[in-house]
């Protein structure tokens, strides 16, 4: 549905406006404070779209007198929004191809060229120093690496540039 920020409304695809009735306020288990708006059309009656726009069967109201209730976290909309910002920016690409090729690269290198299939001890703290191992030997050897290239120093690696 289409947003309208002035008027804090949502169109839906009958034309018809849905408003603010109810902003929910409650608790999870863990403790996160979640905050729900509820849009809800005033008129529904009569819509060629309602099968497919009002989900659930477990309500009392029969079908016909039901009217679109929509639940919208502003915070999550607004987290959303924010981190497309970022990851759309320049930098974000940047960082975006840098973990696929550095992280899924690094995963690659320990399976592939160094033959890395399981590891041998048991228990959650033998595995732990054991990746702490394979971690310090790959950056070792990364830094080599770097070091006979010339290029110590740098971080990223730059995007390509298109023609
Ligand atoms: S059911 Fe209500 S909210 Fe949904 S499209 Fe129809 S009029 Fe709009």
């Amino acid at each position: 549905m289409k947003y309208d920020s002035q008027s804090d409304t949502y169109t839906c695809h009958n034309g018809k406006r849905l408003k603010v009735s109810k902003i929910k306020k409650e608790k999870t288990k863990t403790g996160y404070e979640r905050e729900t708006t509820i849009y809800s059309c005033e008129d529904c009656s009569g819509c060629p779209y309602k099968k497919e726009c009002i989900k659930g069967n477990h309500s009392k109201v029969p079908f016909e007198d039901r009217t679109k209730n929509l639940y919208v976290s502003r915070k999550f909309n607004q987290y959303r929004e924010e981190d497309l910002e970022r990851i759309t920016s320049e930098k974000g690409i940047v960082l975006r191809v840098n973990r696929s090729i550095q992280s899924e690269g690094s995963f690659g290198d320990l399976k592939e060229d160094t033959g890395f299939r399981r590891f041998r001890y048991r228990g959650k703290a033998n595995v732990e120093a054991q990746s702490i191992l394979l971690a310090i030997a790959h950056n070792v050897r990364k830094l080599h690496q770097k070091i006979q290239n010339g290029k110590t120093g740098t971080h990223l690696f730059a995007l390509k540039k298109s023609a």
